[in-house]
């Protein structure tokens, strides 16, 4: 085993590798990432020697693990600015987990990630007859199945019932107020993405049926529904939040008994997303978008799903309309935000995170693995909206274009003239 020094002839100052992986061979072989994990840069080669940037080296304490999932972090691009932008990710990872018998939750809210104001996000399992009890809350509840199969209840505004099973990556909203629960299916419950129409949302902080009945003296309840006070007296004296219970009987049945004689709702609180062909698909990838204009009762959050293939690009762009709250689902890429006052950072994302963009500011996401990407453009908005760059430029006078970026005819006549949304077209 031989450290780094051995390698590095003019760095002194250069950490020591002690571990057994970073072997010369292996050192040499390994990629900038797991470089930058080190502590290091590549080394360069200066009149037939050896070097590395004494500048980025990291003697002290750090935690390689971290820094090889953020190497954009680690050594910023030189791109990047040295004022301050406000951290735009934050891993699930580190969320509060809440574990009850039949599944568990966990958040990522404004509290968590301060920039992320106009959105929050909940990230939910529950077993086979796990059960997120019967709630609502004043945010609109927009969701994406992750894994597996839910049924999920609610009534419309008319009192009407709503009763479906979803699947991955089919979608469900709720409006602010609209009674709902979700449930965990055969043969192994769900996963699912709860996204907020307000970044201040907790969902410890909704309306539960349980805590309500425990809150309301037992002879109004017996007056309430007729019964007498003796029935209720083993209701729960404490929320049940998430509880095991047994999985459901078909879906018609549920859907019949639900029903009654008011008939079932017209309204469809879900969305069969992998019903609909991508709205683009290029070399780079492909685009879904999933707005009021095909969801109707999604008033308040709209989606474009994005699967970047290894090196593509999601184009520079912004969104005039909104600010951005992604969740990346597999994979892993990068991101770089422009903030105004020559300020930009940028970030690295892998599945399980959430990442954010404020109003109209530009940025780009590109894929930096070898699989797919897969990521989440939400937005509290009726409506998908974004400008690429490449399509600005291009509609604008070429001479003024030109003399902005220096570059000759040949160059402006080259860009893309539409929207390619993901790169290589
Ligand atoms: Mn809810
Ligand atoms: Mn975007």
């Amino acid at each position: 085993m031989e450290n780094l020094n051995q390698i590095s002839t003019t760095d002194g100052n250069a950490r020591a590798i002690t571990h057994d992986k970073f072997t010369r061979r292996g050192f040499l072989g390994i990629g900038s990432a797991a470089l930058a994990a080190a502590g290091m840069v590549p080394a360069i080669r200066a009149a037939g020697q050896e070097q590395t940037d004494r500048s980025r080296s990291d003697p002290g304490p750090s935690n390689p693990t971290l820094d090889a999932q953020n190497p954009d972090s680690m050594w910023p691009p030189d791109t990047d600015s040295k004022s301050l932008v406000q951290t735009f990710k934050y891993p699930f990872s580190f969320a509060n987990k809440r574990v009850y018998e039949g599944g568990w939750s966990r958040e990522v809210t404004v509290r968590e990630l301060a920039v992320s104001k106009s959105m929050a996000g909940v990230n939910m399992r529950l077993t086979a007859g796990g059960v997120r009890e019967l709630h609502w809350h004043t945010a609109g509840e927009w969701a994406i199945v992750l894994y597996g199969t839910a049924r999920i209840t609610a009534i419309d505004a008319n009192g009407k019932s709503f009763v479906a099973d979803v699947n991955k990556n089919d979608l469900w909203y709720f409006p602010s107020g609209i009674p709902h629960s979700i449930q965990g299916l055969d043969p192994d419950g769900t996963e699912f993405m709860l996204v907020f129409d307000d970044g201040d949302f907790s969902e410890s902080e909704t309306v539960l049926l349980s805590d309500s009945m425990a809150h309301i003296p037992r002879e109004v309840l017996s007056k309430n529904f007729g019964v007498a006070e003796q029935a209720f007296k083993d209701l729960p004296r404490q929320e049940l939040f998430i509880f095991q219970t047994e999985v459901p009987g078909s879906l018609e049945a549920d859907q019949n008994a639900a029903a009654g004689s008011l008939g079932k709702s017209a309204r469809d609180f879900a969305f069969r997303t992998m019903e609909m062909p991508p709205i683009k698909r290029t070399k780079g990838g492909e685009v879904r978008i999933v707005d009021s204009s095909k969801f109707k009762v999604s008033t308040t959050v709209a989606m474009a799903m994005v699967t970047l293939r290894p090196g593509g690009l999601r184009e520079l762009h912004w969104h005039p309309n909104a600010d951005e709250w992604q969740y990346y689902i597999s994979g892993k890429g990068r991101m770089t935000v422009v903030a105004t006052g020559n300020r930009a950072r940028t970030m690295d994302f892998q599945a399980g995170d959430v990442g954010y963009v404020e109003n109209a500011l530009l940025h780009y996401i590109e894929n930096t693995g070898d699989t797919d990407l897969t990521f989440l453009e939400m937005f509290k908005s009726s409506f998908y909206q974004d400008l690429s760059l490449s399509e600005w430029l291009t509609h604008t006078p070429p001479e003024l274009v030109m003399a902005h970026l220096r570059i000759d005819k040949a160059t402006f006549d080259a860009m893309p003239k539409d929207k390619a949304v993901v790169l290589p077209r």
